[in-house]
């Protein structure tokens, strides 16, 4: 028996009370079942947002009241909004630190390309990115003082190289063009050579990188590199640059003082010493003849001293086997300054020591050169090459060999070099370079200690 008004009732069997959300109001159900019907499946004690039921087993147990759980009983829409809310703010704020983060990150890549030179293409012209913010001072007082001592590391050579901007041609050699560059600010000489004279690019690059060879004195090499352009293959050495030019250039365009005399000539002397000389152990180097020294293959520093450059025909001496490192063709420098047992070929080649003595002939040559731009009381000679009384101007073999070998003529010593002491003693060095036999000559390291001591007992300040 139930109360018709609000459905509890007595009974056997069981009451519920169920609350429903529809329309977004809730409603209630209640009501009871007998024994018999409770055999049937009946879904008690469920809850959710939209619905909970609740039975039970006694008489008018199901007069309860229900509710919904609160939110439920909210209106529908303001629900909307809350769940919108809830879900754009998220995804919102997620969407813009993902845009934040990829920005950052393209930012970041950016600069690390530039830093290769792939983002812009444009040459670099400031010196602190691949070389960490060294210029060539840093870089090649580092590569003196550590590492093996035989030059930068390729990938860095390539990289100044590749930096390097092109500015005018500064000289005209056997091989190519030596052009003025600019890297990092900083003059650098750039000399190119044709694919064509690969080998020969190849094998000055080689010399320039022996170990240990670097010198006040000798060329400072910086870098090699080969580019490929699409068509074809510009093959680049980039050295210190030095704007006074060759000693040719210098001579024919300034006379000297007996002092700047002195310091041109200890500064070829010391510098051919060096490259002549074997230093023995790890940190050693071998010998090295130039094989084509003359004035034009020597440059003048901004300091009035002299580097001696143009390695391309130079060779090492292996002491160990006692060979030279390329084969030999002994018909290779400039006609003019070769020494006599070159020109009427008579130098033994097996011996290391020949090219060395053949060095010190073309020195004596150079000292002439520089000698006559002395001026003394007030007189000095025009700018002449050696021998230019004695053959034309762009002489053979033959007519070199004619005056040299055969009339055993040389450069004309002025008897007025007499009057003075340090035109006496490079008047005599001259003379001993000259000697016929190449094992009578001075060596480079006397030739040094003689000038150094005129120097000391002439009060020259070098
Ligand atoms: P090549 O092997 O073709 O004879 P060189 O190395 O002798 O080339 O250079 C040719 C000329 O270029 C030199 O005589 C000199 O006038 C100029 N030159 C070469 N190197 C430099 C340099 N580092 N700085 C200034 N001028 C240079
Ligand atoms: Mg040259």
């Amino acid at each position: 028996m139930c109360e018709s008004t609000n459905y509890t009732c007595h009974t056997e069997g069981a009451c519920w009370t169920s609350v429903m959300l529809t329309n977004g109001k809730e409603e209630v159900i209640k009501s009871c079942i007998s024994l018999l019907e409770l055999k049937a499946q009946v879904y008690c004690h469920s809850s959710n947002n939209i619905t909970r039921t609740e039975c039970c087993h006694s008489d008018f147990c199901n007069n309860i009241t229900l509710h919904l759980p609160a939110v439920s009983t909210r209106p529908s829409n303001f629900n909307h909004v809350e769940l919108w809310v809830l879900v754009t703010i998220p995804i919102c704020v997620l969407a813009i630190a993902i845009m934040l983060t990829a920005y950052t990150c393209q930012r970041r890549y950016c600069l690390y390309k530039r830093t290769r030179r792939q983002c812009n293409e444009e040459p670099l012209t400031d010196c602190n990115l691949d070389t960490d913010g060294k210029c060539l001072k840093d870089l090649i007082y580092d590569m003196s003082t550590s590492g093996s001592g035989s030059g930068l590391p390729l990938l860095v050579q390539r990289t100044i190289a590749r930096t390097v901007i092109i500015q005018e041609v500064v000289g005209k050699g056997r091989y190519g063009e030596v052009w003025r560059g600019k890297w990092c600010g900083e003059d650098v000489a750039v000399k190119i050579f044709s694919s064509r004279d690969e080998r020969s690019w190849f094998r000055e690059a080689e010399i320039y990188q022996t170990v240990m060879l670097r010198h006040e004195n000798i060329l400072g090499f910086i870098a090699a590199d080969n580019k490929d352009n699409g068509t074809w293959t510009q093959l680049w050495l980039v050295s210190e640059y030095h704007e006074q030019g060759s000693l040719y250039d210098y001579l024919n365009r300034t006379t000297l003082t007996i002092g700047g005399m002195m310091k041109l000539a200890l500064s070829v002397v010391s510098g051919l010493a060096h490259l002549h000389m074997e230093i023995v152990g790890t940190r050693g180097k071998p010998a090295i003849a130039h094989r084509d020294l003359k004035s034009k293959n020597i440059l003048v520093k901004k300091n009035e001293t002299c580097a001696i450059a143009d390695l391309g025909l130079a060779v090492k001496h292996d002491s160990i086997t006692n060979t030279i490192d390329i084969p030999q063709n002994p018909r290779v420098g400039t006609k003019r300054y070769m020494a006599p047992e070159l020109l009427d070929d008579s130098i033994n080649m097996q011996h290391f020591e020949s090219f060395k003595c053949a060095d010190i002939y073309s020195l004596g040559l150079i000292y002439w050169e520089i000698a006559r731009r002395c001026s003394v009381g007030g007189l000095v000679d025009e700018y002449q090459l050696p021998y230019y009384d004695m053959v034309p101007s762009d002489p053979s073999l033959d007519d070199m060999k004619r005056v040299v070998c055969d009339q055993k003529l040389r450069p004309n010593i002025p008897n007025q070099w007499q009057s003075f002491e340090a035109l006496r003693v490079m008047g005599r060095i001259m003379r001993e370079c000259w000697y016929a036999n190449g094992k009578a000559r001075l060596t480079a390291l006397r030739i040094k200690k003689t000038i150094s001591q005129l120097c000391v007992e002439e009060d020259f300040k070098l």
